[in-house]
């Protein structure tokens, strides 16, 4: 069967992909846009299962592309979920060196959230208590950035599909991809629900955009894109904060993370809905969509994985030791209690209740250099752009992102 195409193809339904469809229709609203999304529902993977946290920008170096978009990327998205009446909840982030060691990062921290255009300041242990009387900061100083919000990731992806299939962007859930015929510029894919497996469709496009998360890299290889990177997938685990403890949280608390690896640490979140979560771990996963238990265990993947971690560990690239001391084992509620306990030490076991939040980071390795890849990649190819490592912030910075997708790709518009 023969589809009539579309002059852009995106495949995806993530944050990333709806809101490069958003800023595409914002600069020719007369292109035609198909999304194709292998779910039967949007926000099955990264972007319906984060933090929702907007980070305002305080990480990055100044000359990553994270730091490029960031900031802005917080400022439109908020003034957009508020345009949409999207709950935002206006709490801030403080950030806590656990140990003395760390305190010099909350200068680091500063000088990169100043240079980033973002509003952070330090803190004394008087401001301190007074943001998170139950959190714990080692030396007494903090990092306070009052811009930071919290939303409901789901309600964001949901809305703004629904208003990009309005402006006549077709979204295609449950349809995969089977082949790429790069130089005719057509995908063959299937319907995931067809009873009749075997029916393909062709579909044309002039211009492929990969939002792909978890498995953007699979995509890009049919490109010859990306040869050298693969995604390991990492997981988050969320704990949520049993509503009978006697803890207050008004503001997001984190530590200050180990700068080498881009993972955060595991903090406490309030959302707009009361709730307050712990988390995320970043453990390996042994599968793109290994949510839980043995559920799309990959095999290959996992051994190759293993082999990539015993890598590290031994070149020790990037002070990887420290990320498998402290991050790789908090799936275990003891040692998670133990690391949650550094931001707030008077938590206990039964503070901590289970959540059936999970997601899994498309984290990048390049394993030519044995690197895991630490800003966002963006290839372009024949006809076709792709998003590698669309990590966090790329939820908080979508909109930003996807300008700068749009910049750096070969389509005209
Ligand atoms: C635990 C965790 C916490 C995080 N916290 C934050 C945070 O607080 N703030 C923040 O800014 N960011 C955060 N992030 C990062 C953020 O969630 C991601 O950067 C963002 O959601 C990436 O969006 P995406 O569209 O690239 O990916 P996704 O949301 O994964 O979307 C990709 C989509 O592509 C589809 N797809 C894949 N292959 C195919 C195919 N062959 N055919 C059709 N469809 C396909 C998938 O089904 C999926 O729906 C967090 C991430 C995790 C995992």
């Amino acid at each position: 069967m023969k589809n009539e195409g579309s002059d852009v193809l995106i495949i995806g339904a993530g944050m990333v992909g709806l809101s490069l469809a958003h800023q595409l229709l914002e600069k020719n609203p007369n292109l035609s846009i198909t999304i194709i999304e292998k779910e039967f529902q949007i926000g099955k993977h990264s972007s319906g299962r984060n933090s929702g946290v907007l980070h305002a920008g305080v990480y990055y170096e100044p000359s990553t592309l994270k730091a490029r978009v960031c900031v802005d990327g917080a400022k439109r998205l908020k003034d957009w979920c508020q345009e949409q009446n999207i709950e935002i909840l206006k709490c801030g982030k403080v950030i806590t060196p656990q140990t003395k060691e760390l305190d010099p990062g909350l200068d680091i921290l500063l000088k990169r959230g100043q240079q980033n255009g973002a509003v952070v300041s330090i803190i004394n242990n008087d401001e301190f208590k007074s943001l998170v009387p139950d959190g714990f900061s080692s030396t007494g100083r903090a990092l306070w950035s009052p811009g930071t919000c919290v939303v409901k990731p789901i309600k964001v992806i949901q809305k703004l599909a629904g208003l990009l299939e309005k402006r006549g962007v077709k979204i295609r859930l449950g349809v995969k991809v089977l082949e790429f015929n790069v130089k005719a510029r057509s995908v063959s894919m299937i319907e995931v629900n067809s009873a009749n497996s075997n029916v393909v469709e062709t579909y044309d496009y002039n211009h492929l955009f990969n939002c792909a998360g978890c498995q953007a890299d699979r995509v890009a290889h049919n490109f010859g894109i990306g040869k050298d990177f693969i995604i390991l997938p990492f997981k988050g685990i969320y704990w949520k904060l049993n509503p009978e403890s006697n803890f207050k949280f008004k503001t997001n608390l984190y530590p200050v993370p180990d700068l080498n690896v881009p993972f955060l640490g595991v903090h406490v979140t309030p959302a707009p809905d009361g709730t307050v979560s712990l988390g995320p771990t970043a453990i390996p996963a042994w599968g793109r969509e290994n949510y839980k238990g043995l559920e799309k265990i990959e095999p290959m993947m996992a051994i190759g994985f293993l082999g990539d971690i015993a890598r590290q560990w031994v070149a020790n690239k990037n002070g990887f030791r420290r990320y498998a001391r402290e991050q790789a084992f908090n799936g275990i509620k003891p040692i998670f209690l133990k690391s949650a306990q550094e931001l707030v030490p008077k938590l206990r076991d039964r503070d901590l209740i289970p959540s059936e939040k999970v997601g899994i980071r498309a984290q990048l390795f390049n394993r030519k250099s044995g690197k895991l890849i630490q800003d966002f990649l963006l290839e372009d190819g024949e006809s076709s752009t792709h998003i590698l490592n669309a990590i966090s912030p790329a939820f908080t910075a979508s909109f930003a992102l996807a300008d700068l997708i749009i910049e750096k790709s070969s389509l005209n518009i």
